[in-house]
């Protein structure tokens, strides 16, 4: 067996510190600052030969952006907007969601959201990152846990020792499978396709959502390499093995000719090449993360629906909330390491399953609920505040608990992990 070179790669880590995270994406990059920041020797293992983004535009909320700044990552020349908007395909505004002002103010931010380009956050965390931290070409392939630490072996016959193990190695963790056993990966019935466009004269201020029957078609504003442009989204129903369509843009175009402008003007605006289909999935959430000296973070953790618009952002707070919770700790004693990340999943694991959960939810009654369900779904939209209710309760209000929590630590202040109480009150999602 091949032992990781550190001759060739950088110095021999500190034993009590040293931390291993599989997977470079937006999580494992975050949670590499966070720990470093935190003065602690980590590894990041990729398997691809280069570290480099895949996707779409990706939406960025206030506590996301935060964290970014407090690694010292520039965020002002973000789109961010302070409105969100539920209209029927026709144009009738059905919920208007406004966020806490002084909350927003506080936090330094013009709005609660921003989009941006997922190769863009990349390059952001990545110039965050020294060159030996990543180590590419390295396919994680199990490990084995000791009293002196953690010996993690990948495909090749290399190996690294490390006192922690962080899985961020995404949807199909192999991390998450040795640690909680294997789990199905569900297609939810739903794909969503992501494109941007560059299109003038459209409020930047706000991201709208327009639902018909069974599609939605949102849009939102995004830089990108300093033009102003708008990302958008569009849910249909879809069987897991459903073909894509030969022409994208005109297959979507036939599914909204029935919604009102802009949504024609933006699908108009954009370039075939900037468009992908991503289908749903789905696990059954976990109730712990963590056992021993392991842990996992971001899709590993919680595979998420883009119907949140939250996966990057997920990732990114893990990592962070990592590096709080590890802060100071001598991780070669593992009951030292079980304080610590226990602490981590109180408050991670029951927040980032209510936000799956709830963006499955809204999935399922918007894309794949049956008729009668749908009719009364349309009319407590149109003539009832329940829907905005709803909605402002699951995915605002502990969110913006969250952000104060992210501002607080940022004064200096001393972290609180949420207690079991602080969940207590009813979190069932219903309409
Ligand atoms: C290809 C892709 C495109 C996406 N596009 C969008 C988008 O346009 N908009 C949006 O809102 N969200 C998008 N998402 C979702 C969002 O970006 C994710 O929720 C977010 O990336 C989760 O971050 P993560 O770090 O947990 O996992 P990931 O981003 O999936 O990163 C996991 C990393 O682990 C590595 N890895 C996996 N297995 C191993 C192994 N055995 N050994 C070593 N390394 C391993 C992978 O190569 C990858 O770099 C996309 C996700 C993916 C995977």
């Amino acid at each position: 067996m091949e032992n990781f070179n550190f001759e060739k790669n950088s110095q021999e880590p500190n034993k009590g510190k040293r931390v291993a995270i599989i997977g470079a994406g937006p999580g494992g990059l975050s949670a590499g600052i966070a720990l470093q920041q935190e003065g602690f020797d980590v590894k990041i293992f990729e398997r691809h030969k280069q570290t480099k983004a895949l996707g779409g535009a990706i939406i960025l909320n206030a506590i996301g952006i935060n964290i970014l700044r407090s690694y010292g990552i520039k965020t002002d020349d973000m789109a961010t907007t302070a409105i969100q908007r539920f209209r029927r395909f026709d144009g009738h505004q059905r919920v208007l969601q406004q966020f806490d002002s002084s909350l927003l103010n506080k936090a330094n931010v013009s709005g609660w959201m921003a989009g941006l380009m997922r190769s863009e956050l990349y390059e952001r965390l990545l110039n965050k990152i020294p060159d030996d931290m990543i180590v590419n070409n390295h396919d994680f392939i199990s490990y084995e846990e000791g009293s002196e630490g953690i010996n993690i072996l990948f495909e090749g016959g290399k190996s690294y020792t490390a006192d922690l193990l962080i899985g961020a190695d995404g949807v199909n963790s192999l991390v998450r499978q040795q640690l909680w056993g294997k789990s199905e990966l569900q297609h939810l019935g739903i794909a969503v396709w992501l494109g941007w466009s560059e299109v003038e004269g459209l409020n930047r201020n706000e991201i709208v959502l327009n639902h018909s029957d069974i599609f939605q078609f949102g849009y939102a504003p995004l830089v990108f390499k300093g033009k102003n442009c708008f990302e958008w989204w569009f849910v249909e129903p879809c069987g897991e093995n459903q073909p894509e369509p030969n022409d994208p843009l005109s297959y979507i175009r036939d599914r909204l000719k029935n919604f009102a402008e802009p949504v024609p003007e933006i699908l108009n605006a954009t370039k075939p090449q900037n468009l992908f289909r991503w289908l749903i999935k789905y696990r059954e959430p976990l109730n712990a993360w963590s056992k021993g000296r392991v842990t996992i973070i971001g899709d590993a953790a919680h595979p998420t629906s883009p119907y949140a618009a939250y996966g990057a952002g997920m990732a990114i707070e893990d990592g962070y909330f990592l590096g709080k919770y590890l802060q100071g700790l001598d991780l070669s004693d593992v009951t030292v390491i079980q304080t610590g990340l226990g602490k981590y999943d109180n408050q991670r694991v029951k927040y980032t399953n209510h936000v799956v959960d709830f963006a499955r939810t809204l999935g399922k009654i918007f894309h794949n609920a049956p008729k009668p369900v749908r009719i009364l779904r349309d009319f407590l939209l149109d003539f009832t505040k329940i829907p905005e209710r709803n909605i402002v309760k699951n995915s605002i209000e502990e969110a913006e608990s969250l952000l104060k929590t992210v501002l607080d630590l940022e004064k200096g202040n001393q972290l609180s992990p949420l207690t079991e109480a602080e969940y207590e009150e009813d979190k069932s999602v219903k309409f």
